[in-house]
Parts: C-alpha cells; sequence; structure tokens
C-alpha cells in the first residue's frame, strides 16, 4: 500500500526521503530511550486541516475568529491530560519539550534568578542549564550530584545545603539520563524550606507516569511538571506544562507560554497530542508500561552476568547507560558505530564526571520504549543486549553482519504497529 501518493507524485525527492525513513524505521532496532512510534491516528491527526489555523490565545479567548472547533481539539487536550496526570491544570501549547522549560522559567523567574537543578555529567537535561545554552545568560543554575555514582543515590544532604545557601526559585527534578526513581518526598521538602517551586521535568518517564509504571511527583507534592509528548508518552513531538493546583503558577504558565514566548499554537499537533493521551488513556498502556520496565529489567540481567558496568549499578526505569569504556575497552562513540553497523540505533553518553570528551565520551545510552512498542517481550529484550555485548567484544566484520542479519530478521518479525487499540 502506498500512503503518500500525492507526495510521489508532485515531490520525488521528499517522497524518496520519507520511504528511506520508513524503511529504516521498519528493518533496524530503536534503542535511543527518548524515540518511540506513533499510531497511525496520530499520523491522520497531524496531516489533518487543523495545520491551516491560526489560534493565538486559549480555548473561549483567542485573538482570531473560526475558533469552534480548535477550541474543542485543544479542550479536549487539556481535559485529558490533566486526567492523565492529576494535574488541575495543562497548558498543551508548548511546541517541543524545550519551549516547555524556557516557558516554565519565564513564568517562574526574574532575569538573575537562581535554579537548583541536576547536574548534566549526572544525568539532567541540556535546558536544566548546560552552558552551550542562552539560558545560562539570562538565570543562573547551580547543580547538585549523586552521591554514589554506583547506587544512583542523589546527595540530598548536600542539595539542601546548597539550597539554602543559594536561595533558589526552582529545584528542578527529571532527567534524560537517570536509570533511577528520585525521592520525591525530599525534593519536595528541600524546595518547600527554602520557598522554591519544585519542578520534575518528567520528559523522559511520562509514559511510566501516565501508565502508573512509575511514582506521579503530583503525588509527592511537586508544584509542576514539564515534559514532551513524544518519548515514552507515544505521542506527537511536542510539549507540555502541568500544574498539580496552584492557580497563580497555572496563570503565569499560560502567559508566559503566550504570548511570553510562543505564537500561534500548532493545532494539528495539539489534536494528535490528544489522540496519543486518548491512547495513554486505555487499560492497554498500563500493560505497556509495565512492559517498558521488565524488557529493561531482562536487558540489565544480561549485562549483570557479563559484569558491565552500568551506571547506578543497572535501572528501574526504561534506559540503561553502560561505561563501555571499563566494560569493552572501547570509547562511546566507538562503540555507537560499531553497533549501528550492526542495525542497532542508540548514542553515546557521557558518564557521571565522565574523564573523556564529550564529543568521544565513555559510555552509552539506550532503552526500551520503542522496541516494546514493537512487541518486543524480555525474551526478545535479553537477546538484544546478548548480541550487543558479542558485537562490542568481538568487534570483527563477521560478527557485525552476523548481528545485523539477527537484528534485521528480529525487526521485522515484530512490524512497527498501526494502532494501540
Ligand atoms: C528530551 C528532553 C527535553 C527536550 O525536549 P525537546 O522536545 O527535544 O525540546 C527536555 N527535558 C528533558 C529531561 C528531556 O529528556
Amino acid at each position: 500500500m502506498n500512503i503518500y501518493p500525492r507526495i510521489k507524485k508532485q515531490d520525488k525527492e521528499i517522497y524518496a526521503a520519507i520511504m528511506g525513513e520508513e524503511k529504516r524505521e521498519a528493518e533496524g532496532l530503536e534503542l535511543i530511550p527518548s524515540e518511540n512510534y506513533v499510531s497511525r491516528a496520530v499520523k491522520e491527526a497531524m496531516a489533518s486541516s487543523l495545520t491551516n489555523k491560526y489560534s493565538e490565545g486559549y480555548p473561549g479567548k483567542r485573538y482570531y475568529g473560526g475558533q469552534e472547533f480548535t477550541d474543542q481539539v485543544e479542550t479536549i487536550a487539556i481535559e485529558r491530560a490533566k486526567k492523565l496526570f492529576k494535574a488541575k491544570y495543562a497548558n498543551v501549547q508548548p511546541l517541543g519539550g524545550a519551549n516547555a522549560n524556557i516557558a516554565m522559567y519565564f513564568a517562574l523567574l526574574e532575569p538573575g534568578d537562581t535554579v537548583l537543578g541536576m547536574d548534566l555529567s549526572h544525568g539532567g537535561h541540556l535546558t536544566h542549564g548546560h552552558p552551550v545554552t542562552y539560558l545560562t545568560k539570562i538565570f543562573n543554575f547551580q547543580r547538585y550530584k549523586m552521591k554514589n555514582v554506583e547506587t544512583g543515590e542523589i546527595d540530598y544532604d548536600d542539595m539542601r545545603r546548597i539550597a539554602k545557601k543559594i536561595k533558589p526559585k526552582i529545584i528542578l527534578a527529571g532527567f534524560s539520563a537517570y536509570p533511577r526513581e528520585l525521592d520525591y518526598k525530599k525534593f519536595v521538602s528541600i524546595a518547600r524550606e527554602v520557598g522554591a517551586v519544585s519542578v520534575m521535568d518528567i520528559a523522559h518517564i511520562a509514559g511510566l507516569i501516565a501508565g502508573k509504571a512509575a511514582k506521579n511527583p503530583f503525588d509527592y507534592g511537586f508544584d509542576v511538571m514539564t515534559t514532551t509528548t513524544h518519548k515514552t508518552l507515544r505521542g506527537p513531538r511536542g510539549g507540555m506544562i502541568l500544574v498539580r493546583e496552584d492557580e497563580e503558577i497555572a496563570k503565569k504558565i499560560n502567559k508566559a507560554v503566550f504570548p511570553g514566548f510562543q505564537g500561534g499554537p500548532h493545532m494539528h499537533q495539539i489534536a494528535a497530542k490528544a489522540v496519543s493521551f486518548g491512547e495513554a488513556l486505555r487499560p492497554s498502556f498500563k500493560i505497556y508500561a509495565k512492559q517498558i520496565i521488565a524488557n529493561t529489567k531482562a536487558m540489565e540481567k544480561v549485562f549483570k552476568k557479563q559484569k558491565a558496568r552500568m551506571l547506578t549499578g543497572g535501572s528501574d526505569n526504561h534506559l540503561i547507560l553502560l561505561d563501555v569504556w571499563t566494560s569493552f575497552g572501547i570509547s562511546g562513540g566507538e562503540a555507537e558505530t560499531l553497533l549501528d553497523r550492526a542495525g542497532i540505533t542508540l548514542n553515546k553518553n557521557a558518564i557521571a564526571d565522565d574523564t573523556r570528551k564529550p564529543m568521544d565520551p565513555s559510555g552509552i545510552r539506550f532503552g526500551t520504549p520503542a522496541m516494546t512498542t514493537r512487541g518486543f517481550k524480555t525474551k526478545e529484550a535479553a537477546r538484544v543486549a546478548e548480541i550487543m555485548i558479542e558485537v562490542l567484544t568481538k568487534r570483527d566484520d563477521a560478527t557485525v553482519k552476523r548481528a545485523k542479519q539477527e537484528i534485521k530478521k528480529l525487526a521485522l518479525s515484530h512490524p512497527i504497529p498501526e494502532s494501540f487499540v
């Protein structure tokens, strides 16, 4: 079935690139923990006429006319988001996770104010104050770290000490490369002690929270959560900001998203968010979220048996950080390239206090959300880990070629599903 007949007819170059990507996704194995496959229903919403409409403002309060259907779409998206995450307020307009974080900072901070967030080499995200971002020209970012990189325990005493000294306006939890649950109660109590707003960036684990396979930070008193919608949550590429109950904070966030930071919302994307939230509200999504973690555990077991060094000793969520430099004597970059040749896509990643350069660090990061969407169970996940070990230890052309054949077979026997309902 050709599902892009008009692009094929009218624009051969883009058609070829799209078909190339479809083939790559079908035949390869996606282990990047921030990626996933959306349903065709989500794609249909993104391809809809809603992309034609300007809807600056919020439902019932728009700058332009003709909003009867966009208001319906955004209201449904908001209501579903609130239900999924037990939030009193939701803003579904941020175009991505970075946009959500920037708007959140603009809402809660004045220029020069301080944010206390997770050290980047310990798992934090670029938007949590990496020097390459313009955010660091506006706000002052300070960091807390893990106390013990072998267990993943955060140094909460140090965090409290720093917080008392620097008086941050925001205490920021959340990560893109940390495989454990955080002690949310401690974050909230430290934030309350110093009068900071507590914010959790759930970009990576939103699907685990929505599927009740991970704790919901709102149950522990967090004030705000920012997120992407396209990672474990399995929606369209986008962002969102959730507020537990504080109306003043919610008002500030709405103002900061629009008109403070963004222009017209992308209504086709908001419709797709609503469709994916509808999918995540179904009982089957809980099974999906649980299976993500079971599959990570199955991979963890194989690497443990091999005595490979995993940061924090393993994983409680959807991702694993593997120190390939210590475990296999190769750099993260070399490991990424080798596995790529075997049809396994993942990324090199700095490990805590890495002594190697960021462009070629000591670790790799990988996870199970995408393979789980394809229907991989613990048996297949464990086999993938075994193949990875084989490639990383032997590294010769014959091994890589054999691995590529097996990976392709595994992938093709688990086609990317069109629907989750
Ligand atoms: C992915 C991620 C983001 C950024 O999301 P984009 O949609 O790429 O802008 C922000 N915070 C965390 C923790 C992330 O993992």
